[in-house]
């Protein structure tokens, strides 16, 4: 039996950041993943703002960071566009393998020792700590270990095999399905383009989010209780754009994501969850990356001071969820409400908010400036009867 002070489950971006903060407060961290190689196959479109790269002290390397984006298109059904341009970066395309194994290789540096090709699949609570075993090829090797973190993704089974069950009614799913295409063409190579419409993406939407001027992830997420499949729309849309048409799909992603709400605890007795596992996703866009990784440096933290208190109890633990929530949570909350809002939205009402509000309008909004916005929707909602409409519903 080997013994740890910490095992993570799950090296994607959650499990590498934990393994990397916590290599460099000298524990001794043992990072697994069942996959054969990091980052490999990703299911994600890649797509990182600007403010995590401040916020998590990460540096753009075009070695990952391979697509600069200025800004979004927003389509409605009809194809009328909204866009937003930035006159500067507001975010990255990614090449997350690449990404990736850069975590891998910075936690490794530090201290961390990461093993792939290796599948933890059974954990036994003992003498204050955790037996692990994990299976490395056709061997299974034991490993113990003070605490356990649950990075395990969508399909985690770490936090319910430790007593916490994770799961949510299907409907709480998005289910995505993405081709890599290489010689497409398409409009606005610097922005991300998204398309809404229930025959395009019904609760969702689809996505094309450039990685060179003919390269792209073009990619769906649905509500995960559609009668039809992601790949079903994905398909017909790609069958509707002759630029999209032409090309080659030189990867198939697919992934679920949970948008439909969060974990009220995430933690237990030797055990912190983060990530995906922990639904640390935003509901209206199920961006994860930088979540993850937000999720993973408070349960580090957390981590930390439980051995420097040598406290791993669910008590000790437990303040990571308040943590989390204070520092991120509680305003996912309220995306989740708007999300409920979004899901009612008919195409009708995505034509008059594409009819009546401009790009500016929206970077206005997003921007935060709380007078301009209400200077903006005030001004937009005397001159449209069918905008008050579709806000009356978001209200609602
Ligand atoms: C189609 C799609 C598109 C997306 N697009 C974006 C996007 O553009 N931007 C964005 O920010 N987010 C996006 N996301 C979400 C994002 O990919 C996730 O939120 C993010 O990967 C979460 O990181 P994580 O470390 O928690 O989990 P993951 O990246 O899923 O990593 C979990 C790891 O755990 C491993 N594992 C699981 N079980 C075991 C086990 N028993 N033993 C060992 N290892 C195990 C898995 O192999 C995996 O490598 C997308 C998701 C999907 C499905």
């Amino acid at each position: 039996m080997q013994e740890f002070d910490v095992i993570i489950v799950g090296a994607g971006p959650a499990g590498l950041r934990a393994a990397d903060r916590l290599a460099r407060a000298k524990l001794r961290v043992l990072c697994v993943d069942k996959k054969q190689e990091i980052g490999v196959p990703k299911r994600c479109a890649e797509g990182l703002g600007l403010g995590w790269f401040k916020r998590l002290g990460l540096k753009p390397d075009p070695k990952w960071a391979v697509q600069e984006i200025r800004g979004a298109a927003l389509y409605a059904p009809s194809g009328k566009v909204v866009e937003m341009r930035f006159p500067e970066t507001n975010g990255f395309v990614l090449e997350r393998r690449v990404f990736e194994k850069e975590l891998a290789r910075q936690a490794s540096e530090n201290g961390a020792l990461i093993k792939t090709k290796a599948d933890a699949f059974e954990f036994e609570r003992s003498g204050g700590r955790v037996n692990v075993k994990v299976r490395e090829g056709s061997e299974v090797v034991e490993y113990s270990a003070r605490l356990i973190f649950a990075c395990d993704g969508v399909e985690t089974l770490t936090a319910r095999r430790l007593g916490v069950n994770t799961t949510m009614p299907l409907a709480d799913y998005d289910s995505g399905y993405q081709y890599e295409m290489a010689n497409i063409d398409f409009e606005n190579s610097d922005l991300i383009n998204i398309f809404f419409g229930l025959e395009i993406a019904p609760r969702g939407y689809l996505w094309i989010f450039p990685k060179g001027k003919h390269q792209a992830n073009v990619g769906i997420g649905i509500g995960g209780t559609s009668e039809k499949t992601a790949k079903y729309y994905l398909d017909k849309f790609i069958e509707s754009q002759p630029g999209l048409k032409k090309g080659s799909i030189i990867e198939v992603n697919c992934g679920c994501v949970p948008v439909g709400g969060f974990l009220d605890d995430m933690t237990a007795d030797n055990l912190l969850i983060a990530g995906d596992a922990a639904h640390q996703v935003n509901p209206i866009h199920g961006g994860g990356i930088g979540l993850a990784m937000e999720g993973a440096d408070i349960a580090s933290g957390v981590a930390i001071r439980a051995f420097e208190e040598n406290d791993f109890s669910h008590d000790f633990l437990k303040q990571y969820n308040d943590l989390w929530y204070e520092a991120r949570g509680n305003k996912l909350k309220a995306v989740l409400k708007k999300r409920r809002m979004f899901e009612n939205l008919q195409d009708k009402d995505f034509e008059t908010l594409a009819a009546n509000i401009s790009g500016e309008d929206v970077m206005k909004l997003s921007a935060g400036d709380l007078v301009e916005a209400a200077k903006v929707v005030t001004k937009k909602l005397m001159k449209s009867p069918g905008l008050v409409k579709v806000m009356l519903k978001y209200l609602k």
